[in-house]
């Protein structure tokens, strides 16, 4: 039985194809580069549809509240202003449509206001992250995540995110018990 190169098939898309570098998790998301960011190999097409998903998950990051207090945040911001004129023009009109809240702690203190939009869809920044998902699978496991295993990408309230991320770490070291 012959052993097919992984090298050939594209992981994304199952395909034999001419397969060059991705960056598992996309570069445009950091300003300083680590040389130790993992790579998978894949087909051109694949990587097309990858930036143009890639840029629309960087900006659902960018324009989320969360993202604020990240150091890198700021520049981030200048660059989704700078780079593409369309774009500068939607987040225009996005704030000028968008509804003002009050931003509350969870604390219950009220700190400023934010600007309520749904005017985004967030369908290619999902799938920019399954594709993620394969690739740290295939990283992780060195087997391409089977084409017809679906990855489901959900969007966790923030205020939800501590506590899940903690059972997801005890579980992952074997720490939750049965009740
Ligand atoms: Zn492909």
């Amino acid at each position: 039985m012959s052993k097919r190169k992984v090298k050939d098939v594209c992981p994304y898309c199952g395909q034999h194809k001419n397969l060059s570098k991705e960056h598992v998790i996309p570069r445009t998301l950091f300003l300083v580069m680590d040389p130790k960011m993992v790579t998978v190999d894949v087909c051109e097409q694949c990587n097309r549809e990858m930036s143009s998903n890639i840029r629309d998950l960087r900006n659902w990051i960018v324009l989320s509240l969360e993202s604020v207090n990240h150091p890198d945040w700021e520049s981030h911001l200048r660059k989704l202003f700078d780079t593409n004129e369309a774009t500068r023009r939607w987040i225009e009109q996005t704030m000028d449509d968008a509804e003002e809240a009050d931003y509350v702690t969870p604390g219950g203190i009220v700190t400023g206001s934010v600007l309520l939009t749904d005017n985004f869809n967030k369908e290619p920044a999902r799938r920019a992250l399954a594709r993620i998902v394969r690739g740290l699978y295939l990283v992780t496991t060195k087997t391409a995540l089977p084409l017809d295993c679906t990855v489901s990408v959900i969007e966790v309230p923030a205020e939800a995110s501590r506590p899940l991320v903690e059972i997801l770490n005890r579980l992952r070291r074997g720490k939750v018990e049965s009740r």
